[in-house]
């Protein structure tokens, strides 16, 4: 059993002032990737850059990441890097900013690994400037897993790169989701609920990880009824998600997903599904075949989310994120590309089989 997550965590408000000389001491000159809109709106970007000038610490902002970032992002951000002389990034937005700030990390270390080639598998472990992750959602924990997911649309995929990446250091604050949609909010947490459910349901659990996924299940569970109600979640429960979300990277950061997020790249990818309801729809029928396997375990996750059963469950996720309509062809050609993924497949805690695999999508998707 081993237990390592190397990053310095604050979650508190404020945190990205009160922590300013952690963030300057990093590095010399910053470069901050941001989505286009929310981190200028939701005034996470500000806080960082008002820090930076304080400190004379020079940064150039690039501003163009967009949701499941793409290979060509992180080429053109990698280049405009090298010319500022870039020595460190900051993450700052959802799981899309955080992991191309991973990426870019990596490339500005290594001129001669272009951006498409990120996912091939290396001979050695690559080095990495440093990364500041200041997260804006409340769903992928992404400030605090080794994992960056990026998209390579000339080969049509959606995947973790294979390089540990763990951000330096991680500061959560739940003000900024105050300028988030209701249903951002609730997308982001059905994310970091599936992240705690693949932990558990998953054959790395073990005794030191789990004490994540088993506390995070129970802050999820009293963030449930106001996720659910139709008004705006209160103000006071902001910093609840986003505990809870930072928990839940902490929770797969040890055992990584199974078949749920394996399963939700290619509705993100081929019908742009976005990456909490992708998950979230796979998320009861997984946990329906894990119940063969591990009964205690799904016993276990209902009761610290406050349900009596998979069904209660299942109506719960519709009631979040509603359902999902693919044509045959699409199933079909998901499931068989499924059925050989032995990267999810083998985390499975149990023998599954095709048909399991065959049942998780005709139960999650319904078709069109
Ligand atoms: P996202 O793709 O980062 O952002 C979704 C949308 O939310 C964007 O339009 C963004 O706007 C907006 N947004 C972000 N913060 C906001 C705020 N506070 N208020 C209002 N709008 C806000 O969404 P995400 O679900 O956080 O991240 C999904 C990505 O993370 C996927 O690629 C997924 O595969 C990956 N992921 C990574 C890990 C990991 O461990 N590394 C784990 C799970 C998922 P802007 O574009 O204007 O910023
Ligand atoms: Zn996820």
């Amino acid at each position: 059993m081993r237990f390592f997550v190397p990053t310095d965590i604050y979650v508190e408000k404020n945190c990205v002032k009160n922590h300013a000389q952690n963030i300057l001491s990093v590095g010399l000159r910053a470069l901050i990737m941001t989505g286009r809109h929310s981190a200028a709106k939701n005034g996470s970007l500000n806080d960082v850059t008002e820090v930076l000038d304080d400190g004379n610490v020079p940064f150039l902002v690039f501003n163009e990441v967009e949701e499941n970032p793409s290979t060509d992002t992180l080429r053109k951000a990698t280049l405009a890097a090298r010319d500022f002389k870039a020595d460190f990034v900051i993450g700052i937005g959802g799981g899309s900013a955080l992991d191309a700030a991973k990426a870019v990390a990596l490339l500005l270390s290594n001129p001669d690994v272009d951006a498409d080639d990120l996912h091939k598998v290396p001979d050695r472990q690559l080095e990495h400037v440093p990364v500041v992750a200041v997260p804006t959602t409340c769903g992928t924990g992404s400030e605090a897993t080794p994992v960056a997911i990026i998209t390579n649309h000339k080969i049509g995929l959606k995947k973790s790169i294979p390089h540990v990446i763990f951000p330096v250091l991680a500061l959560v604050d739940g003000k900024y989701l105050a300028s988030a949609k209701k249903q951002l909010i609730v997308n982001t947490a059905v994310d970091a609920l599936s992240h705690m459910v693949e932990s558990i349901l998953n054959v790395k659990s073990n005794a030191f990880n789990r004490v994540f996924p088993e506390y995070g299940l129970k802050l999820w569970g009293e963030c449930k009824d106001a996720l659910l109600a139709s008004g705006d979640v209160d103000v006071s429960l902001y910093e609840k998600l986003m505990l809870t979300s930072t928990i839940a990277g902490m929770s797969i950061a040890h055992t990584s997903t199974t078949l749920p997020h394996g399963m939700s790249y290619d509705l993100t990818l081929h019908a742009g599904v976005p990456h909490g309801p992708a998950v979230g729809y796979f998320l009861a029928a997984y946990t329906e075949v894990c119940a063969k396997f591990v009964p205690g375990d799904v016993e276990r996750i209902l009761s610290l989310l406050g349900l009596g059963n998979i069904g209660e469950f299942t109506t719960m996720l519709q009631s979040l994120i509603g359902t999902y309509a693919v044509t045959r062809e699409m199933r079909d050609k998901f499931a068989a590309a499924m059925k050989v993924n032995r990267s999810k497949l083998d985390l499975v805690p149990g023998k599954i089989s095709p048909e399991d695999v065959d049942f998780v999508y005709e139960k999650s998707l319904s078709l069109l």
